[in-house]
């Protein structure tokens, strides 16, 4: 997201002079480098679907590999989302237990009375080449790296370990330890770090024309080149648990009910595994962007809720425009705003995955 943000504002305007503080060059725990990557249109939330849609003709535009398996939901009662999404442009269909069967015969529909296909525009890229894409073009354009970490964030200058740096807007693009950041400056932001495990596993049989499934019961996997990678919503759920993949889950609580969806997963083996933090806004599973209503040069791109790489080009894009504008241009990211919060007028998004 700061990455994101740093290429928009260099991009709309050259000179501006733009800095990122980065406590971590390697990225290692940071969640864009965790992602699973993938990018889908299918939610409850208009403004979801807006921002994937331009996602996806970002990814295209600056030609990220973009594979367009599509997503698979399974389950019943899409009527009300899909109706959403079919209004807000998405390429979206609505198929009976039969039409999955004859699209995927490897997969057992027999306890499923609905699928929702994502036709195009949706499917997993290459989340790191978007991440340098932005990083690189943002350095190129003016922006400067300055490797620190934030200590708190005052009035008009962020506090690092050595200096304090001054400067006229601050955005909080601290992924899932935004909520850290925030509560250092007195503002309650709801976004917490939540462990996600995600599995590498290797199955001898090939699934013809697989897309990203979730199944009902909560999990999702998808082919990932000769691989799959799978996730589970784990038993645990808690604030900053330790960033280890929880292998035990696999065999626990995994492995029965993939095979129970796709008969050939009874071979399959774990290669590996890794860990990766949500950045969970717990008040509603929205993004946050915006300034918070008592600090309006204190900006927030946070709380994605594990659906952010997807949404960085229209998340930072449209925080740029706020910040030079004042108001958003391309596409209006209002509902997102922090004055929700203060409210108390969630904007609930129902397709959380995992
Ligand atoms: C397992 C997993 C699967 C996911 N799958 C998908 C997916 O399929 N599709 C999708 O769209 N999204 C997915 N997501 C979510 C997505 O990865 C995140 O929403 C997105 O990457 C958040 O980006 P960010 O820039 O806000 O956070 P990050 O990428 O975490 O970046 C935050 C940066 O801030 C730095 N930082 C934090 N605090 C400080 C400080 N005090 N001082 C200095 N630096 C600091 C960190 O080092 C880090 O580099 C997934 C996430 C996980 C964990």
């Amino acid at each position: 997201m700061g990455a994101s943000v740093a290429y928009w504002l260099t991009r709309m305007q050259p000179g501006l002079a733009v800095a990122l503080v980065e406590r971590d060059p390697s990225f290692a725990r940071a969640s864009s480098a965790l992602s699973a990557s993938s990018i889908r249109q299918q939610f409850s939330t208009a403004v979801n679907v807006r921002m994937s849609l331009f996602g996806a003709q970002f990814l295209r535009e600056h030609g990220i590999a973009f594979n367009e398996s599509g997503y698979l939901y399974l389950g019943e009662g899409f009527d009300a989302a899909h109706a959403v999404q079919k209004a807000n442009g998405a390429d979206v269909a609505l198929l009976s237990a039969a039409e999955m069967k004859r699209r995927f015969p490897w997969l057992n529909v027999d306890d499923v009375k609905q699928g929702s296909l994502g036709l195009s525009g949706e499917g997993w890229f290459d989340g790191q080449n978007l991440h340098s894409f932005f990083l690189g073009s943002a350095r190129k354009q003016g922006a400067r790296m300055i490797y620190a970490e934030a200590r708190t964030l005052r009035q008009n200058e962020i506090v690092l370990d050595n200096e304090a740096l001054r400067c006229k807007h601050i955005v909080n693009a601290a992924g899932p330890w935004a909520g850290n950041l925030a509560a250092g400056a007195g503002i309650d932001l709801p976004v917490r770090a939540r462990r996600r495990t995600v599995f590498v596993l290797s199955c001898p049989t090939k699934l013809e024309r697989c897309p990203l499934v979730i199944d009902p019961s909560g999990f999702w996997f998808r082919p990932d080149g000769e691989v799959f990678i799978a996730g589970d919503e784990p038993a645990i759920d808690e604030d900053d648990l330790p960033l280890e993949p929880q292998l035990a889950e696999f065999d626990e609580a995994l492995w029965a009910r993939m095979a129970h969806r796709v008969p050939a997963f009874e071979a399959l083996r774990v290669e590996r595994a890794w860990a990766g933090y949500y950045d969970m806004n717990l008040f509603d599973g929205n993004a946050i962007i915006g300034a918070h209503p008592s600090r309006p040069k204190l900006w927030f791109i946070n709380g994605f809720s594990g659906h952010g790489l997807q949404h960085a080009p229209a998340a930072g894009r449209g925080l740029a425009e706020l910040i030079l504008h004042g108001r958003f241009v391309s596409l209006d990211l209002s509902p997102l705003s922090f004055d929700r919060i203060v409210e108390r007028k969630p904007l609930v998004e129902a397709n959380i995955i995992g």
